[in-house]
């Protein structure tokens, strides 16, 4: 799960983001508007905590900007007004949630755990299951009810971005950004490889999903369609 965070107090945001990543997410924190509408555009993130009061655009501005441009990223919205309105105009202008300041560490975990959810993912006991195959969050292993074996960080990377998006058709450009990053070293053949290896190792664990190349696109998971052994 990767998360955009967008406040400008940077104590908030430091702690925020190490409460994040020690409950699992991959965290980019910006520190205004503007970036926080770039960074939102990339449309690589699970989820956006956007705070209200910012520099250069505010949150409302930022949400409204991002929706017209189709991103349609769950955000949740922090304000440090506890004020109706505000919250009206935000679920108005197409939050998915709000929070008030001050809030609790769990309460945050919670509405970010069910604005993820609602896009539909199956997660159960860290596990996502796609076809015969799970993958299961904890170990980094694939698993049928025939055999299991243990990714490599990136091939899990790789395959849990499958597994949480099954009907959908990845780009490449997509799935580069969101395992690497903007600012990770990769060299360009590094992602065939890593499908290859990951196609293998499906294989093995006699899989009936595969990974398929959408010509000239990305790829995609098709169900039914693997190496039966
Ligand atoms: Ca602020």
């Amino acid at each position: 799960m990767r998360v955009l965070l967008v406040e400008d107090e940077k104590k908030l945001s430091e702690a925020l983001t190490d409460i994040l990543k020690k409950n699992g997410y991959e965290v980019d924190a910006v520190y205004d508007g503007e970036d926080g509408l770039d960074y939102a555009c990339a449309n690589i993130y699970d989820v956006i905590i956007l705070d209200v009061l910012l520099p250069s655009l505010n949150g409302f501005e930022v949400l409204t900007k991002m929706r017209k441009k189709k991103v349609v990223t769950p955000v949740l919205m922090l304000t440090a007004l506890s004020d109706e309105q505000d919250k009206v105009n935000g679920l108005d202008k197409g939050a998915d949630d709000y929070l008030a300041k001050p809030f609790s560490v769990p309460e945050l975990l919670a509405r970010l755990r069910a604005l993820t959810r609602r896009r539909g993912e199956l997660v159960t006991d860290n596990v996502l299951t796609v076809g015969n195959v799970s993958l299961n969050l904890a170990t980094y292993s694939l698993q049928t009810e025939k055999n299991e074996v243990r990714l490599s960080g990136k091939e899990f990377e790789i395959a849990r971005y499958f597994f949480e998006r099954p009907n959908f058709v990845s780009t490449k450009d997509d799935i580069i950004s969101k395992v690497w990053g903007f600012d990770g070293e990769f060299i360009s053949n590094n992602l065939e490889a890593y499908i290859s290896f990951l196609r293998k190792k499906l294989a093995f664990v006699g899989a009936n999903i595969a990974i398929e190349a959408v010509r000239g696109v990305g790829y995609k998971i098709n169900i039914e369609k693997g190496e039966q052994k």
